[in-house]
């Protein structure tokens, strides 16, 4: 087993061995662009070291030989006195990964070869400017040195010279800076800095071969779900310095915009500058294109390597390089990250550009990004007071009046008032007034602070982690700089950018949802180019997808929508609503019923109201199915709330004015009470035991069938029993429901084709499919019922009390509300697919939970080999772009 890659060995697709930082100059150094040689030392090398707490046997022996391979070809040894061969240690993963240990610079310096390079370099500033990274860094990351010590010092170095830049310091100043840098490390470290060059290379490599299982590293991978035993590799790369001088520098780039797509020179460039000064922000960058004044000839060539890496990764790529002394030297480069609508336009362009083909831009692309295109943005064209920038954490664009308690914000939403609740950071108590504001706004936490997931689990705008906001929820205000925002003040907030402005920031529709609402046309002149290329990608993904995509809609209005939209048919039309409003007094009399006769009238007043919300359905979905889920939730839902009619009733007696209804409604009540209601009475339960309930509907649905028959129309209804667990409980209301469809076939004379199935949403009914399906037409997963049976799990309840916990300590990477958990309920949804299919062949299969929209949850329905899925009209251009990316 070989455990160590030169650059001129690897390539791009070695990913797995030789991270993505290896494998990548690997291929940068095939493609002979300039890159510093160095050499990987592979995953398989640290997989080793973390199983058995030592290094492979071979590895010490392996490294030499290339590294004298590295000394010969640079002509200089490692750390050499009089010509010090300088080498960097870098981590790299195969996924970038926060937390795992940073690159150390400068390895080979010491007491001796400082000298060295000074003489070599004609530049002692220079050479002590990098012996003192070199103990800082290394002081830091591989001997655990609180880094703020060294910072400390040299500000205090900078703050005795009174000058605020590093390049100011001299030789002298940095000659003292080492002297104070190895005290600091002898003190807190409780050895001397190493002095020996390979010791400093082959204690850099161990520290990064350690830092695979530090604390952050590990929980990031648990919430990622990036496997814990990948291992990460690292890399040794000779030394090129941009801090010698205004003829150096060190730069970022990309070779098109990551914001907008567009094809430019993007980039930062900083002169006289090593590694990671760029990004820190010690001085101020020029923009790239300024580089072709400062150094013409690096800038062409940049310009010449971007362009070969562009059509070579066929892709986005973001870049790190840096200037020695006018030679150009390319240490990174990397497929990189842009924003949602920047992916689109990329993926089309290229296209275009005949770089990529329309499969390949499918996977450019994805649901989440489409998703956050989907919301309403603020116009960009108000400008808005900026007051701060935190974690952009649930997007969208909220605008209300601040509050800094739950309480307040309930009391004022009630009143009509549109509220952004802000706290510090928020807990479960504020669970109502989360629910009561537009949009949520802490300083402090991060992406899996409760804010973040809770509004995320909710669809709520929300930035967390606004830290120039200074919080005092007790004087009910907060703080920015000398701005003071007090309770009642407007504040806006941009859940997509992070973005926090003072004032009223107006909000306007995305041109995607116009668009796709049919408001907008893709070639007309003010849709953009954004627009455009989703209809593209659009298009390509709806003649590769085999999954159908259909919507959960209750109405005519929400089918008209889902159909511009591109449903494909309703998967779930939920009947509760049939029976809230105006029609809720017909139900509590259904309730409360004491006779046949009593009941038997409830249920003929209910029918015909029925009957014309599917007549209306039906034809607003028109020659596609509409699958209707009789009656469902407990009944206690359509009643009174209690506390409200004891109150009522103890009041009405005290007046000694009895009112009868108000009793028997209040006896209901607690005749009706549940402990869980969820595990209850509802669902078939309800149609086993309310005599006619399912009947009348089922005859709603026939009747309405026939009626849209007789108008010419071409109605496909699916009638669907929920919380089915036994076959014997769908047999019973089958065998009714035939009858009724058989009578109102006889008296319209029409042949109404109705097909009849449930859904699978308890375990039992999972575990039973195939002799369920004896009885069943269809399946439908009801993910979200089947998610709580199978965990346990109270959704009501769990989400507020102890997800965030979960979520924290990497449990779950997401609720598995959100994303179907594959290894527990899927099992049960593969299981049930294939003894359903077994018994039925042509058993239709779909999904109506939550999960139906969710890009990961929609690719494992397609595996499984499920014929639709199902969710609200406005997931479904994500769900008909994630079937599409599951095929590719
Ligand atoms: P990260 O993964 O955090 O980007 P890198 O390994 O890329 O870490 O290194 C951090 C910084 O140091 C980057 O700016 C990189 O360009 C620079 N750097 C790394 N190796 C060298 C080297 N051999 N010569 C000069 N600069 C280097
Ligand atoms: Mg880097
Ligand atoms: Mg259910």
């Amino acid at each position: 087993q070989k455990f160590v890659y030169d650059f001129t060995e690897g390539n791009k697709d070695l990913k797995d061995l030789l991270g993505g930082k290896g494998a990548n100059l690997a291929e940068m150094t095939n493609l002979r662009l300039p890159v510093p040689p160095g050499f990987t030392i592979t995953t398989e090398a640290c997989k080793v070291y973390l199983a058995t707490g030592e290094e492979p046997a071979a590895l010490r022996d392996e490294v030499s030989a290339h590294l004298d391979a590295l000394e010969r070809h640079m002509g200089k040894r490692l750390g050499q006195a009089d010509d010090p061969l300088l080498v960097s240690v870098r981590s790299g993963a195969k996924f970038s990964m926060p937390g795992m240990m940073d690159t150390v610079l400068n390895i080979g310096l010491s007491d001796e070869s400082v000298a060295g390079l000074a003489r070599q370099s004609g530049d002692e500033r220079f050479a002590w400017d990098s012996y003192r990274r070199l103990i800082q860094m290394f002081g830091k990351t591989v001997l655990g040195v609180d880094g703020d010590l060294f910072e400390e010092e040299l500000e205090a170095a900078k703050a005795a010279k009174r000058v605020t830049v590093d390049t100011d310091l001299d030789a002298d100043d940095l000659k003292s800076l080492v002297k104070s840098f190895k005290e600091i490390v002898e003190s807190r470290a409780g050895r001397d800095f190493p002095q020996d060059p390979r010791e400093q290379m082959d204690l850099a490599v161990k520290a990064v071969f350690e830092s695979w299982n530090g604390d952050r590293a590990k929980l990031y991978r648990r919430q990622e779900r990036i496997p814990g035993d990948l291992g990460t590799a690292v890399n040794i790369c000779s030394m090129v310095f941009g801090n010698l001088g205004p003829d150096s520098g060190t730069g970022v780039a990309f070779t098109r915009d990551p914001a907008s797509g567009q094809q430019g020179v993007y980039g930062d460039y900083l002169q006289n500058a090593q590694g990671e000064d760029v990004v820190a922000g010690i001085r101020n960058t020029v923009p790239l294109a300024d580089l072709e004044r400062i150094d013409k000839t690096s800038y062409d060539r940049l310009m010449q390597i971007m362009e070969t890496l562009e059509n070579h990764y066929k892709d986005l790529c973001d870049i790190e390089f840096t200037i020695e002394r006018g030679q150009l030297w390319m240490l990174q480069t990397r497929v990189g990250k842009r924003t949602a609508g920047a992916a689109f336009r990329i993926a089309t362009q290229l296209v275009d550009q005949g770089l990529i083909d329309e499969a390949e831009a499918l996977k450019r692309v994805t649901g989440a990004q489409l998703a956050q295109l989907m919301f309403p943005r603020f116009d960009e064209r108000a400008r808005g007071e900026l007051l701060g920038r935190g974690i952009a954490a649930s997007p969208g664009a909220a605008v209300g009046k601040a509050v800094f308690d739950s309480y307040t914000a309930v009391k004022w939403s009630r009143s009509g008032e549109r509220v952004i609740l802000i706290r510090r950071e928020t807990n479960p108590d504020d669970l109502d007034g989360m629910i009561a504001a537009e949009g949520i706004l802490t300083s402090r936490g991060g992406k899996t602070s409760h804010a973040a997931v809770v509004a995320r689990g909710m669809g709520k705008t929300c930035v967390c982690g606004a830290e120039e906001l200074d919080v005092d929820t007790k004087r009910r205000r907060m703080t920015v700089g000398t701005t003071v925002i007090e309770e009642g003040d407007l504040v806006s907030i941009d859940g997509s950018t992070g973005k926090v402005y003072l004032g009223e920031v107006p909000v306007v529709p995305s041109p995607v949802v116009e668009y796709f609402e049919g408001r907008m046309h893709a070639g007309a002149e003010d849709a953009g180019e954004l627009v455009a290329a989703v209809h593209r990608i659009m298009a390509y993904a709806d003649r590769v997808r085999r999954l159908r995509v259909r919507a959960n809609a209750d109405s005519a209005e929400d089918a008209l929508r889902a159909r511009r939209f591109g449903a494909q048919g309703i998967g779930l039309c939920r009947t509760e609503h049939m029976f809230l409003g105006e029609r809720r007094e017909m139900v509590e009399r259904l309730i409360l019923a004491d006779t046949d006769e009593e009941r038997t009238t409830a249920l003929e007043q209910l029918l015909p109201l029925q009957k014309k919300d599917f007549i209306e359905l039906f034809e607003a979905m028109d020659g596609l199915p509409v699958t209707v889920r009789l009656l469902d939730p407990p009944l206690h839902e359509f009643l009174p709330d209690i506390t409200e009619l004891s109150v009522r009733v103890a009041l009405a007696e005290s007046r000694e004015d009895h009112n009868e209804n108000d009793l028997r409604l209040l006896q209901a009540v607690h005749r009706l009470h549940e402990q869980n209601p969820m595990l209850g009475l509802r669902g078939v339960r309800l149609g086993l035991v309310i005599p006619g309930l399912f009947a009348m509907q089922v005859r709603a649905i026939a009747e309405a069938t026939a009626a849209r028959i007789d108008a010419k129309g071409d109605p496909r209804a699916e009638i669907m029993i929920p919380l089915v667990g036994t076959v014997q409980e769908l047999e019973i209301v089958r065998e009714e429901a035939e009858r009724v469809i058989a009578e109102v076939e006889a008296a319209t004379g029409a042949e109404l084709r109705l097909a009849l199935g449930t859904m699978i949403e308890l375990p039992r009914a999972a575990l039973t499919a195939g002799q369920i399906a004896e009885a069943a037409e269809f399946f439908s997963f009801g993910t979200n019922d089947l998610t709580q049976t199978v965990w346990g799990f109270s959704r009501d309840d769990v989400e507020a009390s102890f997800f965030t916990a979960y979520l924290e300590k990497g449990i779950f990477g997401v609720s598995p509300f959100e994303t179907i958990d594959r290894d527990g309920v899927g099992a049960l949804v593969r299981s049930a697919v294939a003894a359903g299919r077994a018994t039925r062949p042509d058993l239709k299969l779909g999904v109506c939970g939550e999960h139906g929209g969710d890009p990961e949850s929609v690719h494992f329905f397609h595996e499984v080999g499920l014929d639709y899925v199902s969710c609200s009209p406005f997931r479904i251009p994500v769900a008909r772009l994630e079937a599409a990316r599951a095929v590719a």
